[in-house]
């Protein structure tokens, strides 16, 4: 019997951790799939950013709608709060809860704006935008963005002869070196 259980348990806490890597799987696959490649978890940058797309200057994080507080106002030091469809906020033990998702939310500000100091793009991507009924919407946006952003990265935008340009700036710096 205890071992059947310790199995059970086992299972049990395979399945949780399993469950909480999910929606970051759906992002890696549905960038994978599209041709977009990545590393994980850069340990060097700020935050460790689930997803770094060293091509597009981009970070993205995954972020679970209860640890990140998904659209949940805190009004007051004191705990007052008003939850979110994906993030409800218990009842008992309110204060602690309050205290906690508030310091995970300061501190993802925190790590984007380090981020972008750092020249880093940064897109967040919440659990609850990765549903089956909106997932592939989310995906679509995010590649569209993503794509978005390397055309801004190089300049290509409004910009029909971009290498024209590059020729230009580059008889501008030797001029100036003379
Ligand atoms: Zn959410």
């Amino acid at each position: 019997m205890d071992k059947l259980s310790a199995d059970q348990r086992h299972k049990n806490m395979a399945a949780i951790h399993s469950k909480d890597t999910k929606p970051e799987m759906i992002v890696r696959k549905g960038l994978w799939n599209r041709g977009f490649r990545y590393r994980l978890n850069s340990p060097r940058l700020p935050g460790h950013p689930d997803l770094v797309l060293k091509k597009y200057r981009t970070c993205i994080f995954v972020n679970g709608c209860f640890w990140h507080g998904h659209n949940v106002e805190v009004r007051s030091e004191k705990g007052g709060v008003k939850s979110s469809e994906c993030c409800k906020i218990p009842n008992s033990n309110q204060k602690f809860w309050v205290a906690k998702i508030k310091r995970n939310q300061e501190r993802d500000i925190e790590t984007q704006k380090q981020l972008a100091e750092m020249g880093w793009h940064c897109i967040t991507i919440w659990e609850c935008e990765l549903k089956p009924s909106k997932r592939e919407q989310t995906l679509k946006s995010l590649a569209f963005t993503l794509n978005k952003i390397w055309l801004e990265e190089h300049a290509i935008i409004g910009e029909p002869y971009p290498k024209l340009e590059e020729e230009e700036f580059g008889l501008m710096a030797a001029e100036e070196q003379i």
